[in-house]
This record gives C-alpha cells, structure tokens and sequence, in this order.
C-alpha cells in the first residue's frame, strides 16, 4: 500500500510543513526494529506493522490531519542479538533518539504527536526519551501507542480462538504471522513455518544472554492457525481501538 503523498511528512516541502494547521496536525512517529521474526518472517516485521497502521489511521481519520514521519527502525533489540539478523542501538541512544526526535517536532511547532510502538523492549527507554523532551514543553499533548495494548484479551479469543496463547509467548508466532500474512503477504515464506515454542520463562533473564536457551527457530509459540483474515480483523480492530484514543486524547 502506497501513502498519500499528503500524509508523509519526508514528502512535503519546508513550506508545506510550515503552512499545516498545528490546531488539527497530528505528528504520527511508527517505531519498529530490526529483529528476527523466525524462519519465515522479515527482520523488518515490527516496523512494517507500526507504519502500517500509522496509514490506515491516517486514511481513515476525519477528526484530524495525520502526518507520518520517518519511522523508527534501529532501536533497542538486544535480547535477540543471540540470533543471525538483529541490529540494535544501546538502550541510552535511544533515550536520546527519542528525546531529540520528539524536540525535533515540537521546534517545527506541533502541538500533537502521537507514537505508534510495535516492539515492546523500546518502550522504557521511549517514555525516558520522552519525558526529557516535554520537561519544558508548553501545551504538547503526546501519546505513546504500544498496538497491543489496545486490543483485549475477549477479542483475541474471538479472532483467534482456542489457538491464542497469551502475549506472553507471542513472538513472530500466530499474531504477527497473521498481521504480515494480511499487511505484507509477499514477505511471508510459508513454507518455512514451524511449530516451535519458547523453552522456558525465564529465557530472557538469563545473563550472558545464550542461544542455547532460546527456541531454535526463534518463534516462541506456535503459529497453527495463523491466516490473513485474521490478520485484517486484528489490523481493523487495532486501527479503530487507535483512532478512538485519539479522538478522546487530543481533543481536550
Ligand atoms: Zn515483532
């Protein structure tokens, strides 16, 4: 799916920026990583479901105008770094991306932005990156949107059925197989899913960090059931959940 030039802020001119409504402009930042997603998804899962639903929002979303900036894709993934692929940046860089590319927008003068956050390891290190930029902000209102948080456990029974597991174990497994199976069909390489699931609970807590304590296909659930359907029902429902907390958020 390709954005409306209208809607992506790397598209438009230092005028046209200039000249938008920041009563009614909301500033969208996607973040994603660069992370495996087991054997038959791409390390640019995360990213590619955040942009995704950052466009959806902005097509659909009346209220406000959507501009959708450059999207987060180095970020924190140090706990995967056991696998081939990953990339990740120090914890405090991305304190420090953050606070800096938050300050960015507020300098250009907008008053709303909205984080769309699609890998959960950012997220400490984004409200830290955060809260130093609005120290001495005046009248920004910001929200920091993991997507999954807005989905809840009822409907992921409903979507998903007896298959659903818990987020707990939802890594590159049902959720995000169905998500790219509906967002980025041509990614998916189908023949290569497994039925693996994570070893133990504690893996990620185990220091130095060991592939030996890892699922080997780094999937940690399995992913029986998974299917675009599903993946556009969650898309739809994510996007609708987000589009609510927005009209309640930057309307006061
Ligand atoms: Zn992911």
């Amino acid at each position: 799916m390709l954005l409306m030039v209208e809607h992506c802020y790397n598209n438009l001119t230092g005028e046209e920026i200039k000249s938008l409504d920041r009563s009614n402009t909301i500033i969208v930042l996607p973040v994603g990583s660069i992370e495996q997603h087991g054997p038959h998804l791409p390390v640019d899962t995360d990213t590619l479901t955040a942009v995704h639903v950052a466009q959806r929002l902005a097509e659909t979303m009346r209220t406000f105008k959507l501009i959708i900036t450059p999207p987060f894709r180095y970020t924190y993934a140090k706990p995967a770094l056991v696998y081939p692929g990953t990339l990740s940046i120090e914890g405090e860089t991305l304190i420090k991306l953050t606070r800096d590319a938050m300050r960015g927008f507020i300098e250009q003068g907008f008053k709303k932005i909205l984080v769309i956050n699609a890998h959960m390891e950012n997220t400490d290190f984004m409200i830290e990156g955060i809260s130093l930029a609005l120290k001495n902000a005046d009248a920004v209102k910001l929200v920091l949107a993991n997507w999954w948080e807005l989905v809840d456990e009822k409907d992921l029974k409903e979507i998903f059925g007896p298959d659903w597991r818990g987020w707990v174990d939802e890594h590159a497994a049902l959720v995000e197989t169905s998500l790219m199976m509906h967002i980025a069909p041509e990614f998916v390489r189908e023949e290569k899913i497994t039925d693996d699931r994570r070893k133990s609970k504690f893996e990620f807590r185990i220091f130095p960090w060991d592939i030996a304590n890892y699922p080997n296909s780094g999937t940690f659930a399995p992913i029986r059931g998974a299917g675009p359907e599903k993946g556009k029902k969650l898309t739809e429902l994510v996007v609708k959940e987000m589009g609510n907390l927005i009209e309640k958020e930057f309307s006061k």
